[in-house]
């Protein structure tokens, strides 16, 4: 694989751009493997990412039933923060923050990393009890955030309004180093690495079945033919359920669609990320100008990757107090995914009922962050089949035991 540089591009703009190769190869998949990977979404590829980083597995399909990062990964509005309130969340939030700082260079490919800041705005007493409260959390976690004053709110965004009548402004949790990247330059990123490698990513291979003897992972089936593997790793965000029930056990997962939607674009208004969780809508701005609009999930459970009239309406009228400019502008485009929801709001990292299975999910509204991270934890599982510290209380014994990582405060509608 050809590294990405500056005299790269000097010598092909020369000879008009005839050089290039393809980012990843396309092969037709092998009868057998030592690691499968169902789902090329940014948390899959990850996973085989670190697998063949850090342990050396090379020998390694990533199979996508559609086309790789066209899920949720191609779907989210890209928050990246790490000021999460239990220790478990913050330490695995904070080591993707700190990958994708660096994940340009890494994997040398722009993933256009912009450490913005992201706000989240306390509008009612008790938000600012519990966004003080995980300031104060964060400090003792070395994650570095700080509740500021509503006139430091203004300032860092002068577009928004402190004194709205239902729902004025009254601080904000600030994290400077938090932002946002481009999400389909993470999963390109990662599957050009993954085939630089020699791994085979497999698009349009939907795994339709799984296979085992005695308890023990033997292979899949999918739409194009049976592969045999030693490790299966399950990684298909909203569909996980449906994995799960192909393997013989169930999971505590619901899934729903989570839209979002963006206007047309304008000159830069807004330079970081803001959240406004009590009335449920959260803006930035985009490169290209747009205003990155999402809102809340979908209230019922389904399969629906696509969006509703209705969100539009509920989105922007909780926005609009808080940013009346919004009230003029047209809105361009609305898209939604299926996120996978667990109950305590905590993702799933774990071993399995059957043996060399393992599963990633969990991760619902908000796990566009989380992608370097738990691919790097994911990885350790699958080659060690015992979970490192990151994703040690991530277990699904954890429900079982009522041992829940409770972030129904930090996750939700705050992505
Ligand atoms: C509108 C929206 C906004 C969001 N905003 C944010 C945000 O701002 N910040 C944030 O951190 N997170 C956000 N998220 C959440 C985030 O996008 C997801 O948590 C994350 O992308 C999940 O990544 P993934 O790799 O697990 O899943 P996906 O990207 O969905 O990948 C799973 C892949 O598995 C494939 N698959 C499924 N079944 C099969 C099968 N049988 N065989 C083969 N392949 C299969 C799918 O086709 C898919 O490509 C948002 C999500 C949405 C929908």
């Amino acid at each position: 694989m050809r590294r990405y540089s500056a005299f790269a591009i000097a010598r092909e703009a020369l000879r008009h751009h005839t050089g290039w190769e393809r980012a990843w190869r396309s092969p037709e998949p092998k009868k057998r493997y030592n690691v499968i990977v169902i789902g090329a979404g940014g948390h899959g590829l990850a996973t085989a990412y670190y697998l063949g980083k850090n342990y050396g597995i090379r020998d390694i399909a990533v199979l996508e039933k559609g086309w790789l990062g066209g899920g949720n990964t191609g779907r989210n509005t890209t928050i990246i923060r790490s000021n999460y309130l239990q220790d478990p969340s913050a330490a695995i939030y904070e080591k993707s923050r700190s990958l994708y700082e660096t994940f340009s260079q890494d994997l040398n490919y722009n993933a256009m990393f912009s450490p913005r800041g992201v706000m989240m705005l306390a509008q009612t007493q008790h938000e600012i009890r519990g966004y003080q409260r995980t300031a104060h959390a964060n400090v003792l976690q070395g994650v570095q955030t700080e509740f500021i004053s509503p006139e430091r709110v203004k300032e860092i965004v002068p577009i928004i309004n402190v004194g709205g009548p239902r729902y004025p402004v009254l601080g904000a949790l600030w994290q400077p180093r938090a932002g946002s990247a481009r999400h389909d330059a993470i999963a390109w990123g990662y599957a050009r690495a993954c085939s630089g490698m020699g791994m085979d990513i497999i698009q349009k291979c939907e795994v339709t079945g799984v296979r085992s003897e005695g308890g023990v992972v033997t292979g899949v089936n999918t739409s194009k033919g049976d592969i045999d593997c030693e490790k299966l790793a399950i990684v298909v965000a909203g569909h996980s359920g449906h994995l799960a029930g192909m393997a013989g056990f169930r999971l505590p997962i619901e899934s729903v669609a989570l839209q979002a939607l963006v206007s047309e674009p304008i000159k830069p208004c807004m330079d970081c990320v803001v959240m406004a969780n009590t009335v449920h809508g959260y803006m930035s701005q985009s490169d290209k100008g747009e205003m990155v609009i999402g809102g809340g999930a979908d209230g019922y459970n389904n399969y629906t990757q696509r969006g509703s009239f209705h969100h539009i309406e509920e989105t922007i009228r909780a926005l609009v107090e808080t940013f009346p400019m919004i009230s003029r502008l047209k809105m361009m485009r609305m898209w939604g995914g299926i996120v996978d929801m667990t109950g305590d709001r905590s993702p799933i990292i774990s071993k399995t009922p059957l043996g060399n299975i393992f599963i990633n999910c969990g991760w619902g509204t908000g796990g566009f962050k989380s992608i370097p991270g738990s691919g790097w934890a994911m990885a350790e599982l699958v080659a060690k089949g015992e979970p490192g510290p990151l994703a040690a209380e991530f277990g699904l014994d954890r429900f079982k035991e009522g041992r829940f990582i409770d972030e129904s405060v930090a996750a939700g509608v705050a992505h």
